[in-house]
């Protein structure tokens, strides 16, 4: 209210400014189409007339200098521009003490804000080539070509991928042992046994037993959920869930098996390759379990980089 009251004083002076500089401006161009009563004196009448101007002119620039100021002095106490309909807000009488109008400008900015950093994000995330999952951006109707071939992978390209991994890694030996789910059994070496449930071609378990340990239960029926007894595949069957996850490529499903195989495909000689970093066999009574997913070096997990 207080500003208010302020501007007002203002405004009226500037309209008491401009009138005054009105009249001086009316005064100097009658003093200059009509001329002014000189003096008799011969010599003396040319100075009037100068005198006289230059009077009018310095009032003039005066009531203009000060009509400047208390301009500029408006201006500034003015309160923030008004936008839109909103602006009704910056009328309530009680500004000082429920300050709408400011508060909805600031929560307009922050909306503002919030929609270019969620703009900025979503471009950086559609350009991302490798996504966790099929459903993840793009477009509704991607989404719906593409969810179904994930999990409707035939079996004879399950039997091709056994197939062309048995091929590539001597090692290795892969069996189906269930169909629907697609259960693999893989022996690597004469050093461990894994069992693998696929979704399509994608690893959704893994459970690492030793060569010799049982594969079924006592009723005949598959056994996906006993661990090892031994510590040691317990321990690898920890690293194997971390590599499934770590080679997860929903949209190169072939090369994500087959990166997991490659992983496998290291532990062929447990219990003879020294850790990288420490040069040891054995460490904590554990050989080296664990291995880069990047080079597949062995590791012990207290040694890993
Ligand atoms: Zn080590």
């Amino acid at each position: 209210m207080a500003t208010a009251l302020e501007n007002a004083n203002l405004l009226s002076r500037a309209i008491l400014t401009t009138q005054k500089l009105r009249i001086s401006v009316s005064k100097t161009f009658n003093h200059m189409k009509d001329g002014i009563k000189v003096s008799q004196d011969e010599h003396g009448a040319p100075k009037s007339f100068a005198s006289q101007l230059q009077e009018d002119l310095f009032l003039i620039n005066e009531s203009f200098i000060e009509l400047e100021k208390l301009t500029m002095a408006v201006r500034r106490q003015r309160e923030a521009e008004t936008i839109g309909n909103t602006g009704a807000l910056s009328m309530d009488p009680v500004t000082d003490k429920t300050p709408l109008y400011p508060k909805a400008l600031e929560t307009y900015k922050w909306a503002t804000r919030l929609r270019e950093h969620s703009a900025h994000s979503q471009a950086f995330l559609n350009n991302s080539s490798i996504k966790r999952s099929s459903g993840s951006g793009g477009s509704p109707a991607k989404r719906r070509k593409t969810a179904p071939t994930n999990l409707n992978i035939s079996t004879q390209a399950v039997d091709n991928l056994v197939m062309n991994v048995n091929r590539q890694f001597h090692d290795v030996k892969i069996t189906k042992i269930q169909l629907n789910p697609t259960v693999l059994q893989v022996y690597v070496s004469r050093t461990l046994q894994a069992i693998i449930v696929l979704r399509g071609l994608l690893i959704e378990r893994v459970l690492i037993r030793a060569h010799h340990e049982n594969t079924l239960n006592d009723d005949g029926t598959l056994d996906l959920w006993t661990a090892s007894k031994y510590e040691v595949f317990q321990k690898i069957t920890e690293h194997a869930t971390a590599a499934s996850l770590r080679y997860y490529l929903p949209t190169m499903q072939d090369l994500s098996f087959r990166s997991f195989m490659h992983w496998l495909n290291s532990f062929s000689k447990l219990f003879s390759t020294p850790c990288r970093l420490c040069g040891k066999y054995i460490k904590d009574n554990l050989p080296p379990t664990w291995r880069c997913f990047r080079t597949v070096e062995p590791y012990h997990e207290c040694c890993r980089p």
